[in-house]
């Protein structure tokens, strides 16, 4: 069995839970820890049972409660030593025991309880930024956010997923036509921003494989995408593709400020 809950998604705040009957992980804590409670109370899964919090990169829609919840629940914490020394010198993180912090490697394999966890590099405007992939005995789950282009190194990571959880950040029409400043419709746009509806279809169309059953798109902007627009981009790729085993892939939205449904693969 392996879970995947997001308990929430979008730029005002990340944080996702995946986990089984005796490991139970965070990726990122960008709200309050009363709110990742919250999405832990839904699935039932006790904050004090977490083996710990992976962190894809230091911005604060990803690190908000991180030293809440490291402090609360005296909870590792994995992350690159880049990323750390960036973090540490953030004053809103308040004090870390050290020794919960454990340095990552991209491409280096970690396994904790019964799920392996691989990091691997994003292309993003932040210190050493990474996103991941878990595995069990039976399913691999896919996610990647906060990334301003996809290539063939991030298709290897991600390819053979059961669940992927990909970031649709905006549409480019309505970012370009938005109220955003100049520069920071550049910087969304660039490489090392974030992934358009566009391009999240693209990387999924190459990632589609028959035994694909859920994908998830999240970190969605709030000004310059609409959860109908990004799905439906998505639903027609899914609906001009032939899968051998025709069974439908399910297609979902992360919710922006409350946890979404939990998916279950047994
Ligand atoms: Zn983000
Ligand atoms: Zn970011």
């Amino acid at each position: 069995m392996i879970q995947l809950c997001s308990i929430a998604s979008g730029s005002s705040g990340n944080c996702i839970y995946v986990g089984n009957e005796d490991t139970h992980i965070l990726i990122d804590a960008g709200i309050s820890g009363k709110r990742i409670k919250a999405g832990l109370d839904y699935i039932e899964v006790d904050p004090n049972k977490l083996d710990g919090i992976f962190i894809t990169h230091e911005h604060s829609d990803h690190i908000l409660g991180l030293g809440i919840m490291a402090r609360r629940y005296n909870m590792p914490i994995y992350i690159t030593e880049k990323t750390w020394n960036k973090l540490k010198t953030y004053s809103s993180l308040g004090k870390i025991n050290e020794s919960l912090v454990n340095f990552i490697k991209p491409d280096t394999l970690i396994k904790i309880g019964s799920i392996q966890v691989m990091p691997f590099k994003t292309s993003h405007d932040a210190t050493d930024s990474v996103c991941y992939t878990f595995v069990n005995d039976k399913y691999k789950i896919g996610i990647v956010t906060d990334l301003g282009n996809y290539d063939d190194y991030i298709i290897e990571h991600l390819k053979n997923s059961h669940i992927l959880y990909i970031e649709a950040n905006h549409d480019i029409k309505m970012l370009e036509a938005g109220s955003y400043p100049y520069y920071l419709k550049r910087r969304i746009l660039s490489d090392i921003g974030h992934l358009s509806n566009e391009l999240s279809t693209s990387l999924i169309e190459n990632l589609i494989h028959d035994d694909l059953k859920y994908i998830v798109l999240a970190h969605l902007s709030k000004e310059n995408n609409l959860p109908d627009i990004a799905y439906l981009e998505v639903k027609y790729l899914l609906d001009k593709t032939k899968i051998c085993n025709n069974q439908d892939i399910e297609l979902f939205v992360a919710k922006r400020d409350i946890h979404s449904e939990a998916i279950v693969l047994l």
